[in-house]
C-alpha cells in the first residue's frame, strides 16, 4: 500500500470524527468504503446488544440505497468475519460455497465480496461488507489492507459516537425526568398554597365570628348578671325584709361569685373586642405618679388583709406621659393584684418608675417576693385562660385572662411586656410604654 493512499486513509478517518450522530456517520463511512477500494455496493452491519445483526446502511457505489439489503448479503459471510475478527476476501463469489445457491450471484452476476470486521478495543462490533460485478471487475489482494486500516479507524469513531448517542440520550431522559418531578413539584406547592390560603381565609373568618360571638354573648350577659347583683344587694341591705343568719351566708356567696361572673363576662368582652380589633385607646397627657398612686390605693386593702407590705419607688424625671390613663391603670391594678394574690402573707409587693429618656420609654415594674413562675410557664403566661396549678392560684379566684389582656394593650400602644420569675423567690413583670416625652409636660 502506498504512502499516499495511507494518508489519504487517515485523513477521511479525521474528517469523520467530525460527525456526531450515528446515521450520518455510517453513511459517511460506506462511502467512502465504497469509492477507496472501487466497490459496486456495500453495507454496515452492527451487532445488536442480544446478538443479532443490524443491516443499518446499504448504499450503491453512486450512493442511492440498495433495497432489501438483508436479502442480498450472505450471513455466513458476516458471522463469520465477525467471530472470527479475520477480513474475508472473495474473488470468485460465483465458485464459493457461501453464494452459489443465492440469487445475488446467479442472478445479479455478483463477482467478487470483501468483508471486513469493525474491530474496537479487541471486540468485533460490526463489519463491513463490500461486493462487485463490474466497478472495477473482481476485487484484487491489495485491495483488502486500504479497507482493514480504514474499517479500524471507523469503527472506533462508531464505538465514539455510539457511546456519546447514549450519554446523550440518558443524560435528556434524567432531564426530561428532573423536568416532570419539578412540574410536579411545582404543581403540588401550588395546590398546597391554595389550600393553605383557603384554610386560612376560614381560620381568619372563624376567628372574627368567634370574637363577634363573645362579645355580643358577654353583652347579654352582664345584663340579667347586673339585675341579679342588683336585687342580691337589695336582699343584703334586708329592703324586702329581715334574714336568717343562714340567708345572709348565702346571699353573701351569691353576691361573691356574681361578681366573680361579672369580672369573667367583663375580661371576656375586654379581650373579644381587642382581638376583633377594636380596642380604642384615649391617649391624653397622664400624670404617672398620680395613675400609679391610684393603683397602689385600689389594691390597698387587698394588701392590707393579707399584711402584704406595699412599696413604691418613683423616678422624679417622669411627670406626665402621653397614654390611655384608664388602661395604664388597669394594667398596673391587674399587676399588683396579681403580685399580692401569688405573695404568701407577710411578704412584699412593689411598684417602680423608671424613666428611660433614650428610649423615649415609661418602664413600669411590678415586683413581688411570693411562689414565683416555672420557665415552662412563664411561656404560656400571657395566652388567654392559662393559670398555672399552684395552690395559691386555686386558692385565689381569677379568669386566667388578666395578663392576655394586658399584653394586647401593650402591644396596641408599641410597649413591650417582659417577665423575670423564680420559683418560690418572686416574680418582676416590667411594661414599657412609649413616653412620647416631647408631648409631654416639662419638668
Ligand atoms: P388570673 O385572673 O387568673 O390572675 P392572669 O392572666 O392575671 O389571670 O394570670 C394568669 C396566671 O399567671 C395566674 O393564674 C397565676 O397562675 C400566674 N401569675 C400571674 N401573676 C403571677 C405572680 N405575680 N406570681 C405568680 N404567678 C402569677
Amino acid at each position: 500500500m502506498n504512502q499516499e493512499l495511507l494518508e489519504h486513509i487517515l485523513e477521511v478517518s479525521r474528517q469523520l470524527a467530525e460527525t456526531r450522530t450515528l446515521i450520518p456517520l455510517l453513511e459517511r463511512i460506506m462511502v467512502e468504503a465504497l469509492h477507496l477500494v472501487g466497490a459496486e455496493r456495500g453495507y454496515i452491519v452492527l451487532m445488536q446488544i442480544d446478538g443479532t445483526l443490524d443491516f443499518r446502511v446499504a448504499r450503491h457505489y453512486n450512493g442511492t440505497p440498495v433495497l432489501d439489503a438483508d436479502d442480498q448479503v450472505s450471513r455466513s459471510v458476516l458471522i463469520q468475519t465477525i467471530e472470527k475478527r479475520q477480513p474475508l476476501l472473495l474473488r470468485d463469489a460465483m465458485n464459493e460455497a457461501y453464494f452459489n445457491q443465492q440469487n445475488s450471484v446467479t442472478f445479479l452476476k455478483l463477482r467478487s465480496v470483501m468483508c471486513v470486521p469493525l474491530i474496537t478495543r479487541g471486540k468485533a462490533i460490526g463489519a463491513i461488507y463490500v461486493e462487485n460485478r463490474a466497478v472495477r471487475g473482481r476485487f484484487r489482494e491489495e485491495d483488502l489492507p486500504p479497507l482493514v486500516i480504514f474499517s479500524n479507524q471507523a469503527a472506533v469513531t462508531i464505538e465514539n459516537v455510539t457511546l456519546n448517542e447514549d450519554l446523550e440520550a440518558r443524560i435528556a431522559e434524567r432531564t426530561r425526568e428532573l423536568e416532570d418531578e419539578r412540574a410536579l413539584l411545582t404543581q403540588r406547592v401550588a395546590e398546597r398554597t391554595l389550600a393553605l390560603s383557603a384554610a386560612n381565609a376560614e381560620l381568619v373568618h372563624a376567628a372574627h365570628l368567634k370574637d363577634e360571638f363573645l362579645a355580643t354573648v358577654s353583652h347579654e350577659l352582664r345584663t340579667p348578671l347586673t339585675a341579679i347583683l342588683n336585687l342580691t344587694e337589695a336582699l343584703q341591705l334586708k329592703i324586702y325584709g329581715e334574714l336568717s343568719p343562714k340567708q345572709e351566708k348565702a346571699l353573701q356567696s351569691i353576691h361573691k361569685s356574681g361578681y366573680h361572673l361579672l369580672a369573667l363576662i367583663n375580661d371576656v368582652l375586654d379581650l373579644a373586642k381587642i382581638e376583633a380589633g377594636a380596642l380604642e385607646l384615649a391617649i391624653n397627657l397622664v400624670f404617672v405618679k398620680t395613675t400609679c398612686q391610684a393603683s397602689l390605693e385600689l389594691v390597698q386593702e387587698h394588701a392590707t388583709k393579707k399584711r402584704i407590705q406595699l412599696l413604691f419607688e418613683y423616678d422624679d424625671t417622669v411627670t406626665t406621659m402621653m397614654t390611655d390613663e384608664r388602661r395604664l391603670k388597669q394594667i398596673l391594678v391587674n399587676l399588683l393584684d396579681n403580685a399580692i394574690k401569688f405573695t404568701p402573707e407577710d411578704g412584699q409587693v412593689g411598684l417602680k418608675i423608671v424613666g428611660e429618656a433614650a428610649a423615649d420609654r415609661v418602664c413600669f415594674i411590678v415586683w413581688d417576693n411570693g411562689i414565683g413562675i416555672s420557665p415552662e410557664e412563664q411561656r404560656l403566661i400571657f395566652q388567654p385562660f392559662v393559670q398555672l396549678d399552684s395552690s395559691l392560684t386555686r386558692k385565689n379566684s381569677g379568669t386566667g385572662l388578666g395578663l392576655a389582656i394586658i399584653k394586647r394593650i401593650v402591644d396596641t400602644q408599641g410597649g413591650e411586656i417582659s417577665l423575670e420569675s423564680k420559683l418560690d423567690q418572686g416574680s418582676r413583670f416590667m411594661v414599657g410604654l412609649p413616653w412620647h416625652k416631647t408631648l409631654s409636660l416639662p419638668l
